[in-house]
């Protein structure tokens, strides 16, 4: 191709960012520059793909690659998160004029999307922090896209965007969420949702296998049927799926053959940092990225399995008829909720201490598909927010009724596991923070007395106005 013909650039020919360059290319009708550091792939997505070829412009090197750009130019980065984002830029800016648009499409820390941004202005060019949530299957046929930065960038994104993006009632799932870094903030607590959403799931299937013995066939038939109700969603879809697959080498169930270790990339760990620093309690967010920290120490675990025993199956009170089924079910959709309004609770802080307006009913109507987190549920979360303001998701008319009728069945099953010694390290987060949340006189006074005692921290009375300090005995 002669120059300056492409429409725009992915620049990272990974999983991602070659999903992502067909889709622009397939859904968008796109003419597509292609770049890799490893720039033989970029050769090797063209080549895979024949029916596209056409629109598809294999680069070998940067200056190749920007030559091959319509200005202003459009580059999107899809590379690792960290140190390749900001090598990658650092070889592209030079090559940019003001007016072109670079955008992070990867997940990213958004306090590095910040940092970014402020530090591109000065050469004019646009920086976008964008998150984009499908996995590879969703960037090739349709992503959930949650769109940073500039709001006068994002009118010239949109038509770009706006065909490769997932449809839900035929209305992309992508938009413009807010300044900087709240685009990759919203993907980060997405993730973070996920990651409670995944551990829950795996909690259950743990009471499935281990306190009622079913076999990964019969666990794939009851996640099916939960995915026909409350509960539908991609998730439960892939569990049963994953749940279902036998093993082409042993003939066995697939599932029994994988190593008992999460992989994390740090978007969940990020999540809970975030809510951390905004001091919302994401509990379920935090159990379960703790649960993969501790999945990653298999010997440990082994040994501590010798030393202290497992699971008291004797002890424990699960049935896999009708009503123990149903029963794990409804503590499924309790916790659910409450992972989700921990998410929604950050979101809600993040707005507004960085000044964003996140428009959080939105956010849910793009999560509805092409993302991970994708589920009948999310439609629930957007009216909630549509019919007023929502000060946390547990106290809006339609989840309130939910979480009473399911919240028995979640204290049921945190405690039937805790004496099985069954670990529901998320599902029992769940649990403590709703009871935490619906109790009106805490016991944080006495921990005030203590700051007060020690540290001269002052308390307030609930007889008097006033910040007090008190000359307490000391020990
Ligand atoms: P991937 O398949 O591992 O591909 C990584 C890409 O980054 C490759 O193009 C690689 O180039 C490039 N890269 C790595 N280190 C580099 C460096 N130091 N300098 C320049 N280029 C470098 O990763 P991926 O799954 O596509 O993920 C890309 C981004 O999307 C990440 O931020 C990830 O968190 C995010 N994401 C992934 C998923 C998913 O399901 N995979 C979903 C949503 C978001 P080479 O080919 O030369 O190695």
């Amino acid at each position: 191709m002669s120059g300056n013909q492409a429409d725009l650039g992915v620049l990272g020919m990974g999983t991602m960012g070659a999903s992502l360059a067909l889709n622009f290319a397939d859904n968008g009708g796109f003419t597509v520059a292609l770049g890799n550091r490893t720039t033989e792939k970029t050769y090797g997505v063209r080549d895979d793909n024949p029916e596209l070829a056409e629109r598809l412009v294999p680069t070998d090197s940067i200056e190749h690659f920007v030559s091959t750009l319509k200005s202003p130019r459009v580059v999107v980065l899809m590379v690792n998160a960290g140190k390749p984002v900001d090598d990658q830029m650092a070889l592209v800016l030079p090559h940019l004029a003001p007016g072109d648009i670079l955008i992070d499409a990867g997940n990213a820390d958004f306090n590095d999307t910040v940092r970014r941004e402020k530090a591109v202005k000065p050469t004019g060019v646009h920086f976008v922090g964008m998150g984009v949530s499908g996995g590879e299957v969703g960037a090739r046929n349709g992503p959930s896209i949650m769109v940073g930065g500039d709001q006068a960038v994002w009118q010239r994104l949109k038509p770009l965007l706006e065909p490769i993006a997932a449809k839900f009632d035929g209305s992309p799932c992508v938009d413009w969420l807010g300044p900087d870094g709240a685009g990759h903030f919203v993907k980060t607590i997405h993730n973070g949702i996920e990651y409670a959403d995944m551990q829950m799931i795996a909690e259950v299937y743990g009471i499935l296998r281990d306190a009622v013995g079913l076999r990964p066939q019969e666990m794939a038939d009851i996640f099916a049927d939960w995915n026909t109700r409350d509960l539908q969603s991609y998730l439960i879809e892939i569990s049963s799926l994953v749940l279902a697959e036998r093993d082409p080498e042993t003939g066995g169930a697939l599932v029994d053959q994988i190593v008992d270790e999460a992989g994390q990339k740090g978007t969940g760990r990020w999540s809970v940092i975030e809510a951390q620093k905004l001091g919302v309690g994401a509990t379920t967010l935090e159990a379960a990225v703790s649960a993969r920290g501790i999945s990653s120490r298999r010997a440990e675990r082994a040994e501590a399995a010798r030393i202290f025993g497992g699971v008291k199956t004797a002890r424990a009170e699960f049935h896999a008829d009708h009503e123990g089924l149903a029963e794990l079910e409804a503590a499924l959709v309790a916790a659910k909720i409450i992972a989700y309004a921990q998410g929604y609770a950050t979101l809600t802080e993040a707005s507004k201490e960085f000044g964003w307006n996140l428009p959080l009913g939105e956010i849910a109507r793009i999560w509805r598909a092409g993302c991970i987190i994708r589920s009948r549920f999310l439609d629930d979360i957007t009216r909630a927010y549509e019919a007023g303001d929502v000060v946390n998701l547990l106290l809006a008319p339609s989840f309130t009724s939910r979480i009473e009728g399911a919240q028995e069945a979640l204290r049921r099953v945190v405690a039937k596991a805790s004496l099985a010694g069954i670990p529901v390290p998320a599902l029992s987060a769940a649990l403590a923070y709703f009871d935490d949340y619906r109790r009106a006189r805490g016991t944080t006074n006495l921990t005030q007395g203590q700051r007060d005692l020690f540290g001269a921290h002052t308390f307030h009375r609930l007889n008097r106005e006033g910040t007090f300090h008190h000359k307490w005995p000391q020990a």
